[in-house]
């Protein structure tokens, strides 16, 4: 309907002294646009849903509802026995979950008024971007997103907006509009992903390294997912998957030196594509990472005055001082500097000091 009064304006304006012809345009547009009942809706598959609408991302995402998806919104267990995953029994069998439901309601900045109307679904898009300001970064230290699912969703009684597997396949287990619970003080006002990575661990602690990465005949290190868990449900046929820098990248958290293996360039570029578009669908979300005056990344939980205020990307470390993710492996500049790049924005020039992070990503990923 909106097409054919898109074109009634200026049509009836130039047709106004035939009204028969008018009236035959507007029989033919109607024809061309209103599709006959039963039409399937077509998809292209690169679809988020942020309050009801599915918003292009340009890479590949599985939406709950799709097959092969993750839900959040049932209350079963997904991997459970089918006779043991009812929420009656999962609820005795599994003493950390003590919700059905493992999401809630955003009421950051709402009125008493506005908490009413969207109760039970109501969100339309306009609110949800006055209150939608921050995206967390995670590592789900489960090495893939159909482990982190079913530790997020049958054994914690947790949620996150979206995973991100080896492959760089986003898998979005319900609306943005929803509260999930995965970064406690941010979950009202954040976006959250889980990108799969094993971790990030001190030196001398005991690390899973040697069963998820492995010194190919050329020096490359391949990743492979232990056989022990079975099928390791990734969307695309099984390929060769490295990490987006060959060696273990040192770095310090929260004051601490930790090592980790890099996420893959799959990973970078589909949390690119995710990014952008997040920033472009939320006019509050900055497309930046907390930096200090030098523009160099803050490494450690914010001040909470400081992460009150705070608008854009941001790791979950920066929330909680018990938390490292997203690791020191993660390439901050390269994931703003792409996502800048298919918004059409500038880049930010006081970040040109970090232009060899920049570089390794490149060159791993061509
Ligand atoms: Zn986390």
């Amino acid at each position: 309907m909106a097409n054919e009064r898109m074109i009634f304006v200026p049509l009836g304006h130039v047709l106004r002294p035939f009204p028969a012809l008018l009236a035959a345009v507007l029989l033919w547009t109607g024809c061309q646009t209103v599709p006959k009942p039963g039409t399937l809706a077509k998809r292209r598959g690169d679809e988020i849903v942020v309050a009801g609408n599915f918003v292009h991302t340009g890479t590949a995402v599985v939406l709950w509802m799709d097959p092969g998806g993750y839900d959040a919104y049932r209350v079963e267990r997904r991997f459970s026995p089918i006779e043991q995953s009812s929420w009656a029994t999962s609820k005795v069998e599994v003493a950390e979950l003590t919700t059905p439901n493992r999401y809630g309601l955003r009421k950051a900045g709402l009125s008493t008024e506005e908490i009413e109307r969207v109760r039970g679904g109501g969100w339309d898009l306009e609110l949800l971007q006055q209150v939608v300001d921050q995206f967390v970064y995670h590592f789900d230290v489960a090495g893939t997103s159909r482990q982190c699912f079913k530790t997020l969703h049958d054994l914690r009684g947790l949620s996150v907006h979206f995973m991100l597997d080896l492959d760089g396949t986003i898998y979005q287990t319900l609306d943005v509009k929803e509260r999930a619970w995965h970064a406690t003080s941010s979950n009202d006002r954040g976006i959250g992903i889980e990108i799969s990575n094993i971790g990030a661990y001190r030196e001398g602690q005991d690390n899973p390294f040697a069963e998820w990465y492995k010194r190919g005949t050329n020096d490359m290190i391949f990743l492979t997912v232990p056989e022990r868990f079975g099928n390791a449900g990734f969307r695309t046929n099984p390929f060769v998957l490295h990490p987006a820098r060959p060696e273990a990248v040192f770095g310090t958290v929260q004051g601490e030196q930790l090592v980790q293996y890099d996420f893959t360039p799959q990973q970078y570029d589909a949390l690119i594509h995710l990014t952008a578009t997040l920033c472009k669908t939320f006019p509050k979300l900055k497309c930046d990472y907390p930096h200090d005056a030098e523009g160099r990344l803050i490494t450690s939980k914010l001040p909470d005055d400081a992460l009150k205020q705070y608008q854009g990307l941001l790791g979950h470390y920066h929330i909680q001082t018990n938390k490292v993710d997203p690791g020191p492996a993660f390439q901050w500049e390269a994931v703003v500097k792409g996502a800048r790049k298919l918004m059409g924005l500038a880049e930010n020039p006081e970040r040109s000091g970090n232009a060899r992070m920049q570089e390794t990503f490149k060159v791993e990923k061509e």
